[in-house]
């Protein structure tokens, strides 16, 4: 049986080093639980440890959890997966993060459907920054006009970047996004969250500036 407290303490342990060995404070850097295909009771025992930050990526499945655990009243949700513009609604109501937006048509829809009663949705651009391989994200070179529109949208607080650096990634191109997130910094206030790394990247993301790791299996066990 895993234990998720173990695991959560493991995974502290390992951010603590990977940020020894890089010269910064573990507590810049925030561990988001990453609970897809896992079940409400393994959140909940993540949440008994200290856990508050937990990153779902199929709309339905997460919504289904998120209405079992409303007694966890400090639970952060924050929306990791591909968006697909027909579920912007539910994503705008049941989430206080998005880290997935990566064109202009969903920011429309989820700032459109964010109440302007709730704060902002906080949200994240993700970029393809390891290029053609993958095809989520916004290109390098389509950055700018994204955040020109975020910038405008009422509902949505732009607060970062979020990548998925490819398996074996050149270093560059975790050096390439912390380069994109400190130029953005300048202009944007709230802007504090390069949202990088993985059960398997850690080390190299928190070595290049990460402020944000989504950590799965190293925590839940290996999904099916
Ligand atoms: C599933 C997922 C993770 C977690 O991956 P692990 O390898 O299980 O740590 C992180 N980020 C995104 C976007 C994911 O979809």
């Amino acid at each position: 049986m895993i234990d998720i407290k173990d695991n959560l303490a493991i995974i502290k342990q390992q951010i603590f080093q990977a940020c020894q060995q890089s010269n910064r404070c573990a507590d810049d850097i925030i561990l988001l639980a990453v609970s897809k295909t896992k079940p409400s009771n393994l959140i909940e025992q993540a949440y008994q440890a200290g856990q508050r930050e937990f990153g779902e990526s199929y709309v339905q499945e997460a919504v289904d959890k998120i209405n079992a655990l409303t007694h966890l009243s400090q639970l952060n949700w924050h929306f990791i997966g591909p968006i697909q513009s027909n579920k912007t609604k539910l994503i705008a109501t049941h989430f206080s993060w998005v880290h997935s937006i990566d064109r202009i048509k969903i920011a429309t829809r989820l700032n459109e459907h964010r109440s302007a009663q709730d704060t902002p949705l906080n949200v994240c651009l993700q970029v393809n920054i390891s290029g053609e391989l993958s095809k989520s994200g916004v290109t390098v070179d389509e950055l700018p006009a994204l955040v020109d529109f975020i910038d405008g949208c009422e509902n949505l607080t732009l607060r970062g970047l979020m990548a998925i650096p490819e398996k074996n990634a050149e270093k560059t191109s975790y050096i390439k996004m912390f380069e994109l997130f400190d130029m953005l910094k300048l202009s944007h206030e709230k802007f504090d969250t390069l949202s990088m790394g993985m059960s398997n990247d850690l080390v190299p993301a928190i070595a290049n500036g990460s402020t944000l790791v989504r950590v799965g299996s190293a925590i839940f066990g290996q999904r099916e």
